[in-house]
């Protein structure tokens, strides 16, 4: 009896609507955020300069906050930045509303750890809805300490007060946007500006972002043989999450600055690496070496062995719950 219990224990719950266990505060930011971005169907609440700067923030939160920030700088270290330009860009990531920069990183980097196994905080192997967007709900998944698997960046006093603090620049952002849009068109234009730039944009960045997690791990092609995670490469994730979507390759190279590698795999997000490393503003920019590139289309080549995650936070120093990770032999 007690062995049966200590075996159920020892897998991680995942994949249900755990009802004692959400976060009504993600909720309700979620939530509340669909909600108001539905007000674009509204008549009257269109503008075409609503548009474009909704356009724009996609960009500036999803292509530079998210994937050049949060992921390919602050989670794997794949290129290096002068430290003022790091605050300015994961300010970029906070505007994107998916958590601060510690926890977002924490738990990517987890991701990596236990890519679709049942310690994945969200893999669709759980079911494609909770490894899209139900894990996000809850308000502590089981075998998950964010913090330790960042705690290079904990140990920033800059980016902990960023993560703290990660939700106020959407709202001087949507005060800003309200203030300029009423001055120069009245209430209507700046509601306007609220609904497209702020509202629609953020959810249409969480969904391209979690496609990555869903889609990203579920359809498409892979150019690496699999060792254990379902990780794919898929063109329309890599359009909207601006290069996110050549996934198998980010997980065969998680350091490398280019996620698209073949030469159809458009990447804007390497691109704009490469075009801050045109201007000083980026570094020792990580790629793969050449004979680890992909080969024939059609074919798939070896993962690497070692695919560190970051330079700082080597997968095998990130510490895993002791109950969950040894669980007690059956
Ligand atoms: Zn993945
Ligand atoms: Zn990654």
């Amino acid at each position: 009896m007690t062995e049966t219990n200590a075996v159920v224990h020892a897998k991680p719950r995942r994949g249900g609507i755990e009802w004692g266990n959400l976060s009504w505060s993600v909720i309700i930011g979620i939530g509340g955020m669909h909600l108001v971005a539905l007000g674009a169907f509204l008549p009257g609440m269109f503008s075409l300069s609503g548009l474009l700067l909704g356009l724009v923030l996609v960009w500036v939160t999803g292509g530079i906050g998210i994937t050049l920030c949060y992921h390919r700088l602050l989670t794997h270290r794949s290129f290096k930045t002068p430290k003022w330009f790091e605050y300015v860009l994961t300010i970029c990531g906070c505007l994107a509303w998916q958590g601060g920069p510690v926890t977002w990183v924490g738990v990517h980097r987890l991701h990596h750890k236990h890519s679709d196994s049942d310690m994945d905080p969200h893999s669709p192997q759980h079911g494609f809805t909770w490894g899209h967007m139900l894990w996000t709900l809850h308000d502590k998944l089981e075998g998950i300490v964010a913090k330790d698997a960042a705690k290079d960046l904990l140990r920033d006093r800059g980016l902990r007060l960023l993560d703290k603090y990660f939700w106020v620049p959407q709202f001087v952002l949507t005060a800003v946007l309200f203030g300029i849009g009423t001055a120069l068109g009245g209430w209507q234009l700046g509601l306007s500006w609220v609904v497209w730039a702020v509202a629609l944009r953020t959810v249409l960045v969480f969904h391209f972002t979690w496609f990555v997690n869903s889609a990203a791990h579920t359809w498409g092609y892979q150019n690496y043989e699999e060792t254990g995670e379902k990780s794919t490469n898929l063109w329309w994730v890599a359009l909207v999450s601006f290069g996110e979507g050549w996934h198998n390759n980010h997980h065969a190279h998680p350091r490398s600055a280019a996620h698209g590698l073949r030469w159809f795999e458009f990447d804007l997000t390497y691109w704009t690496i490469k075009a801050l490393s045109w201007v000083g503003l980026a570094h020792t920019v990580v790629m793969p070496r050449e004979d680890q590139m992909p080969g024939a289309v059609g074919e798939k080549a070896p993962k690497p062995a070692t695919s560190e995650t970051t330079a700082i936070d080597p997968p095998t120093t990130i510490p895993t719950p002791v109950s969950l990770a040894n669980p007690p032999a059956v």
